[in-house]
Parts: C-alpha cells; sequence; structure tokens
C-alpha cells in the first residue's frame, strides 16, 4: 500500500501551490488529479487579474506555468479520481481509483463545478446546444444566435468571449442590476452583438434533439415569450466539489469550513481554493490557501512526530 506523509487532492492552481510548499518542505507528498492539471484555469481564455501578468495570460499558459514550477521537484502524480477517505490516526485512508493510500494529512483542494439551473429541457440537451463552458463550446456556434443565462463576472466573461464568435447574444439575467464587475457591465452594455434581457428567468430550454430556444417570463411583469436561440450558455455559479468527502468533515452550502489555518474540524485534514466555503473564488485566493494549508500541514506534521 502506498503510503505519504502528505497527499494533495486536486491539481488547480490551490492544489499545486500547496503541493509546491509542501515539496519544498521535504515533505512526502503526492497529488491526486482525475484530469490534467490545470483545473478551472484550462476552461478560462484570459486571465487579467492575477498579479504579476501585467498584460495577463491565457488559461493553459497560466496552468502550464504551475505545473512546470511543480515539476522541478519530484513527487508522485496520481492520474485518477478520489472516491472517499476513511479519517483515521495517524494515517487516513483514501480510495484513488481502485488502490487504497495511506497518508498523515490531506490537502482538499477539487475546487468546483458549475451549478445547473435545474429546468426542464436542460439535463436532455447537455451536448445538444446547452454548454456550461464557452472556450470549449463556443466556436459550434460561429455565426449563429445564442443567449447566455447569468449575471456574474463569469457569464460576462464568457459573453465577450462568445460575442467575438456568435451572430446575436442574448444576455438573460434574472435580476435588473448585474452583480459582476463594472469592467465586464461596460464591455458587455456597449458590445453591438450583446443585447441584454434583464429582469428575466428562464423556465425552459425548448427544443427536441438539439436546442431551439428559451422560454423566458419577465419577473416584473409576469409576461412570457419564447427567444429563437441555437445554443444556451449557463452560468449561475459553481458549488463546490465534496461528495467523496466524509460526512464527519464540517461544511455549509457553500462549502468545506476551515480555520483561518485551513485547518478542518478533523485533525489533519486540511482545505484550499473553491471546495472551501468563502467569498472570493479565484486563482490568487485559491494559491494563497494552498500555501497557508501547505503551512499548516507541515506543522501538523511535525507535531505528529513530537
Ligand atoms: C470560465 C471561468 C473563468 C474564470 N476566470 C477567472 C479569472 O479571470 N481570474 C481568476 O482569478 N479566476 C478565474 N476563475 C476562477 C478560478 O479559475 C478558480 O477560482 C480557481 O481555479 C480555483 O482553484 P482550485 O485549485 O481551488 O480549484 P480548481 O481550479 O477547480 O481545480 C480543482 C481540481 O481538482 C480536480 N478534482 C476534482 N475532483 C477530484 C477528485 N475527486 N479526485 C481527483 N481530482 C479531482 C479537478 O479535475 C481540478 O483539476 C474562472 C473560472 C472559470 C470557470
Amino acid at each position: 500500500m502506498r503510503e505519504y506523509d502528505a497527499v494533495v487532492i486536486g491539481g488547480g492552481p490551490a492544489g499545486m501551490t500547496a503541493a509546491l510548499y509542501l515539496l519544498r518542505a521535504g515533505v512526502k507528498t503526492a497529488m491526486v488529479e482525475k484530469l490534467s492539471p490545470g483545473g478551472q484555469v484550462l476552461m478560462t481564455e484570459k486571465i487579467e487579474n492575477y498579479p504579476g501578468f501585467p498584460d495577463g495570460l491565457e488559461g493553459w499558459q497560466l496552468a502550464d506555468y504551475f505545473s512546470k514550477q511543480l515539476d522541478l521537484y519530484p513527487h508522485d502524480m496520481l492520474n485518477d479520481e478520489v472516491r472517499s477517505i476513511k479519517v483515521g490516526k495517524p494515517f487516513h485512508e483514501m480510495t484513488v481509483g481502485d488502490e487504497v493510500v495511506r497518508t498523515k494529512s490531506i490537502i482538499l483542494a477539487t475546487g468546483a463545478r458549475y451549478r445547473k439551473l435545474g429546468i426542464p429541457g436542460e439535463q436532455e440537451m447537455i451536448g445538444r446546444g446547452v454548454s456550461y463552458c464557452a472556450l470549449c463550446d463556443g466556436n459550434f456556434y460561429r455565426d449563429r444566435t445564442v443567449a447566455v443565462i447569468g449575471g456574474g463576472n463569469s457569464a460576462l466573461e464568457e459573453s465577450l468571449y462568445l460575442a467575438r464568435l456568435v451572430r446575436k447574444l442574448y444576455l438573460i439575467h434574472r435580476r435588473e442590476d448585474f452583480r459582476a464587475a463594472v469592467c465586464y457591465q461596460d464591455k458587455c452594455f456597449t458590445n453591438e452583438k450583446i443585447e441584454v434581457v434583464r429582469s428575466t428567468v428562464v423556465d425552459e430550454i425548448v427544443g427536441d434533439t438539439e436546442v431551439k430556444g428559451v422560454a423566458m417570463r419577465n419577473v416584473q411583469t409576469g409576461e412570457t415569450s419564447t427567444l429563437e436561440v441555437d445554443g444556451v450558455f449557463i452560468f449561475v455559479g459553481f458549488e463546490p466539489i465534496m461528495d467523496f468527502v466524509p460526512e464527519e468533515v464540517e461544511r455549509d452550502q457553500n462549502g468545506i469550513l476551515t480555520d483561518n489555518e485551513m485547518l478542518t474540524n478533523i485533525p489533519g485534514i486540511f482545505a484550499a481554493g473553491d471546495i472551501r466555503s468563502k467569498l472570493c473564488r479565484q486563482v490568487a485566493t485559491a494559491v494563497g490557501d494552498g500555501a497557508t494549508a501547505a503551512t499548516s500541514a507541515f506543522s501538523y506534521l511535525e507535531q505528529l512526530e513530537d
């Protein structure tokens, strides 16, 4: 059975930073990542608010920099999914694919996934006109008409990306005011291809084998209408990925609860990045969490030895 001092679960910005700090401190560390290292950064076209890159940089490029820096320090990379964790002392046990791995400390850094609207037509037409990733699917809608649903940073950022490809884009938001950063609002509201539809909810995605439109309702007037579109991009927030985390690890509806040192209520289990219940889900905060979690894990391991 493989045995480590620390296992970092998730190879996004939080996990890669945590692993970097642990490896530099000489801790016997493994990283588990079910896909390619990079996390959500790989779904991001351009990142303009991560300090140190005044011209911004493409998401894949940042992921590659993180990865290359981590690879300077030899470590085990387990390319599989963590399915469950059994809490113990001094060793916790986890199932990685079909293998059981033992570790004295764990850093949970599995990030977050898109939230679904849960309306008729959504699940049935995923991949047939319903998408949650502009960078992945935008190209299918060149010179076509799409709807983007949402009012936060992701929705507006993705709308700006899609507007370069599509003929027409309806940005549908359930409220009158947008919560996205003003810089994104300014760019969207002045873009000729983007038509903003406010105070409106989408009740159904209409279609059969592929998306044909969206059935909408104005929440102020109650008026209903159908808009013909070829694709629907949904950006209504993210939910932390914590299905594999044992129930005894405390959480709320926004994610895993930690103290300022990234420690959960279970000794030896730390959390970092978007999986945490926190205000700001960004690369900069994920990196900060990762560094803190690694430093705490290091102290924990030292205490275990004493
Ligand atoms: C479209 C989009 C645009 C964005 N734009 C920006 C931006 O401009 N600036 C900015 O700062 N932030 C941006 N963000 C947010 C930023 O990408 C995230 O806050 C950040 O990536 C969170 O890092 P993380 O390491 O916590 O999680 P993630 O990046 O989500 O990484 C988690 C990793 O864990 C892996 N994983 C999940 N479950 C398991 C499991 N059970 N076993 C093994 N591995 C697992 C996943 O495959 C993933 O690689 C954007 C996000 C999106 C989606």
